[in-house]
């Protein structure tokens, strides 16, 4: 812990909050506090952003090989303290070591994947269609970026944001979440080790979130927001960059279904259920919040996912075995039982599961229910925990309908051996992405995000580096 920054990163250097103040970070599944972080003030956010508008001109007009080379350095350099980073992630989000690793994988791979994209930037050169002009398009970084990411992949969201943002020229003020600042502040370090020159990224961690940002976000230098959090929150942002009429991305909140058809091939979708359900301990944008089961294939695949789900380990994250850790905290707890009570009240059935765990930290057991009746808070919530919630349907055409009855867009799953079932799921469902088969999507080569109110933009892939490029076009004749 003691080779874990603490403070505030600005202009290429780590310093105390300006009011001194510092907050404490839990690990939550003891309650115990690890480290205390400094805590900035606004004045420290527009120092930061005073830091990245100073560099930006530099930072763009450095060779996109260079930008290149130091991205993928970063990337070296996450692999090699993949043990520190997975055992940082481990103690203040609270998921089995295991998972972090994963994370460190997954949250990596934005590194090398915009390292690769840095140097293949292109643009345009085209006669106009009267033939007396000659357009030049050429492709250039947005400007200073301000990017607030949420607690529940410390590592990924924001390597998701600064893999793209620096690989484009930008450079960034970066906020992580006050629950899970640790890894961050880690990764930052790295990207410092690896050569990113000064001001090019600053951190600014703070518990309040709101004074720090507003001020950020109503400076006229700033050229864009992309946030991950909440669908509340991303709404309120949104209202907040329209007064600067920001460039915005919006990785918002999710109500993922995961449909099971009557011929999917049973064994393989209860596991994949079983990762997109209780990866991250369900604490994930994307992990299945409605499951939609067939009549016909209802009753094994409960059972089978049953079965599943009392093999899961409940423990810290850090001992051998666990593979389900804790919830982030009390209030987590609280949603979840919450949730499942009126469920209970509304006449589904408990399977298994349905309490907290009763030992120290914040543990709900992993749960089942079946039946789950239309009205239940639990369709409309993004849960965030580890319960399963199945409905039963009949027809395709009513899976459909109920997988789309909701305001979020994120993920679908989807289990069914028939090809041309899965070509119209493709086209009717209405979600960013779809799991045919899988129960995990995300991948640094592909556009994750959501349609609806689960966000605006995507990440991964070259379609998030255009989010952080603008077309400048050039006529001559
Ligand atoms: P949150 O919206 O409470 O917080 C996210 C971040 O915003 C944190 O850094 C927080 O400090 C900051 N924040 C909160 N209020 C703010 C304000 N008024 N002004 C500026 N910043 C503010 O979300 P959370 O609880 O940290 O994360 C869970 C949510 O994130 C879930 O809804 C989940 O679905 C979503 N999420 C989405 C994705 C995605 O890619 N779509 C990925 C991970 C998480």
């Amino acid at each position: 812990m003691d080779a874990v920054p603490t403070g505030l990163f600005i202009g290429g250097s780590w310093r105390p909050a300006s009011g001194g103040a510092t907050f404490p970070v839990r690990d939550p599944s003891t309650g115990a506090v690890l480290a205390r972080v400094a805590d900035a003030t606004p004045e420290d956010g527009i120092a930061a952003l005073d830091a990245a508008v100073a560099a930006q001109e530099g930072w763009a007009s450095t060779a996109p090989r260079e930008r290149s080379d130091v991205l993928r350095r970063a990337f070296d350099l996450v692999h090699e303290h993949e043990d520190d980073l997975a055992a940082l992630m481990t103690l203040e989000m609270g998921k089995p070591l295991a998972e972090s690793r994963g994370e460190v994988a997954y949250g990596g791979e934005f590194l090398r994947w915009f390292s690769e994209e840095a140097v293949r930037i292109g643009g345009d050169y085209r006669t106009n269609p009267e033939g007396t002009g000659r357009g030049i398009v050429l492709r250039r970084p947005v400007g200073p970026v301000y990017a607030i990411t949420p607690w529940n992949f410390p590592l990924a969201m924001a390597t998701r944001k600064l893999g793209p943002a620096l690989a484009a020229g930008c450079t960034v003020v970066l906020k992580p979440a006050d629950l899970t600042p640790l890894t961050t502040l880690f990764l930052v370090e790295l990207l410092r080790r690896a050569g990113l020159p000064d001001g090019v990224l600053n951190v600014v961690p703070s518990r309040d979130a709101k004074a720090l940002s507003e001020p950020i976000i109503a400076d006229h230098r700033l050229r864009k927001l992309t946030f991950t959090g909440s669908t509340p929150v991303g709404s309120a942002l949104l209202k907040q960059a329209a007064d600067n009429v920001l460039r915005t991305s919006m990785e918002l909140g999710g109500n993922a279904p995961l449909l099971v058809f009557d011929d999917a091939d049973l064994d393989e979708a209860v596991a994949a259920a079983m990762q997109a359900k209780f990866r991250n301990v369900g604490e994930a944008c994307t992990a299945a919040n409605r499951f939609f089961v067939q009549e016909g294939i209802a009753d094994a695949f409960t059972a089978a996912l049953t079965a599943k789900v009392g093999e899961l380990r409940v423990g810290r994250g850090t001992e051998d075995g666990t593979t389900l850790g804790p919830l982030i905290d009390d209030r987590a707890v609280d949603k979840a039982a919450g949730l499942v009570d009126d469920a209970v009240e509304r006449g589904a059935r408990l399977v298994t599961g349905g309490q907290r765990v009763d030992r120290p930290g914040t543990f709900y057991a992993p749960t089942v229910l079946d039946d789950v009746q239309p009205g239940s808070d639990i369709l409309t919530t993004e849960i965030f925990g580890p319960v399963v919630s199945i409905t039963r349907f009949a027809t395709e055409d009513e899976g459909i309908r109920l997988a789309n009855d909701t305001e979020y867009g994120l993920v679908a799953y989807a289990f069914t051996t028939d090809f041309r079932r899965g070509q119209r799921l493709a086209e009717r469902l209405e979600t960013g992405m779809l799991g045919l088969n899988t129960g995990v999507v995300s991948n640094a080569a592909f556009p994750f995000g959501g349609v609806k109110s689960s966000g605006l933009g995507r990440e991964g892939s070259h379609e998030g580096l255009e989010e952080y490029l603008e077309s400048v076009y050039v006529l001559t004749p």
